[in-house]
């Protein structure tokens, strides 16, 4: 029998990923909604997450949708009203806020999944098993995009915890935690700050990998050409392009692996299986590097960002 979910921050991803993967699988019932604006047809909807968690204690899932900033109180409530909680990438707006949720879940006895959408990208699997048992030489990425058109209107994203190009660049962080066989360090960065705003418009990151072999990574906002979510790895034994954020697959330039969307359904079922078996799941590493990165990098002041 399907359980039943509340759904938080009826914005962007939620129109566009959330409630079609939850509606369209067999594990979850949309029970109600929390947002100041909107609603969805057919689902009770509530403006306030406690009234939410008062009136339906028959509810024991709440899914995040919201920006990092304000995440952390909606997840504390929901935690210490006992409820499982799946947040958006990325899980909060600081580490420690991060570590307070994972405690809080511990107390309660409860799941609480910080979840990563890209490493359920259709490839990502493939790339990480291909990986394995090779010597990294090198590893690019490049994740240039026009945030124009993917955020359009989007104020909090240039607001201090919002995380600029990280928002997106983020992703690739979580795909390279998942693929590498051994993890990385931030070396060096640079960041571009627009000089009318609190978070960065791109950056260039430098990483240490075991070895020896030069890991760096390009993010840019400001880029209106052909949208690139790229990692390009140079191995002892030949050569891997995992393209479109995560969803397509070539290795020696033969298209090996490409397929569906199927994100947001995976981590619905992922959800469902932590739930089901009591565990957690909260890898912050991605995060880490995007904190290192703000503590390490040089900050470069850029033209005014306009929408
Ligand atoms: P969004 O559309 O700008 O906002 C989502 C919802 O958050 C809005 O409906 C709004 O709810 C609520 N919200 C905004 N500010 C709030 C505040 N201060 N307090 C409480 N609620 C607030 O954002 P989004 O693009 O969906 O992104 C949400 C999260 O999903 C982010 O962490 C983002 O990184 C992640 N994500 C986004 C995408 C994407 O393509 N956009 C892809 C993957 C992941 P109300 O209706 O109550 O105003």
């Amino acid at each position: 029998m399907a359980e039943k979910i509340a759904l938080v921050g009826i914005g962007k991803i939620a129109v566009d990923q959330h409630i079609p993967s939850i509606q369209a699988g067999s594990e979850w019932e949309l029970a109600a909604t929390v947002s100041r604006n909107a609603s969805v047809d057919g689902v009770e909807s509530y403006t306030e997450l406690n009234a939410l968690l008062a009136a339906r204690p028959d509810i024991k899932t709440i899914s995040l949708a919201i920006p990092p900033q304000p995440r952390f109180a909606y997840a504390e409530a929901a935690l210490k009203a006992g409820r499982h909680v799946m947040l958006e990438k990325p899980p909060g707006a600081t580490l420690s806020e991060c570590h307070k949720l994972e405690a809080l879940a511990k107390d309660a006895g409860v799941t609480l999944f910080a979840t990563w959408h890209s490493r359920y990208a259709n490839a990502v699997e493939a790339t990480k098993t291909w990986l394995q048992d090779r010597t990294i030489t090198s590893v690019e990425i490049v994740w240039k995009e026009d945030v124009r058109r993917w955020h359009p209107g989007q104020e909090w994203i240039w607001q201090a915890g919002g995380l600029g190009v990280f928002d997106p660049g983020i992703n690739a962080l979580s795909v390279l935690t998942e693929i590498l066989p051994q993890q990385v360090h931030l070396s060096s960065a640079e960041l571009e700050f627009p000089e009318n705003r609190d978070t960065p418009i791109a950056a260039n990151l430098v990483f240490d990998y075991p070895g020896g072999a030069p890991v760096n990574a390009v993010f840019d906002w400001r880029h209106e050409g052909r949208q690139t979510w790229d990692i390009d790895v140079v191995t002892n034994d030949g050569k891997l392009h995992l393209s479109n954020g995560g969803a397509t697959l070539y290795i020696n330039d033969n298209l090996v692996q490409e397929g569906p969307d199927r994100e947001y359904a995976a981590l619905y079922h992922r959800m469902a299986q932590l739930v089901a078996n009591g565990k957690s799941d909260v890898d912050l590493s991605p995060m880490v590097h995007v904190a290192d990165a703000f503590t390490l990098g040089r900050r470069i002041v850029v033209a005014p960002f306009h929408f």
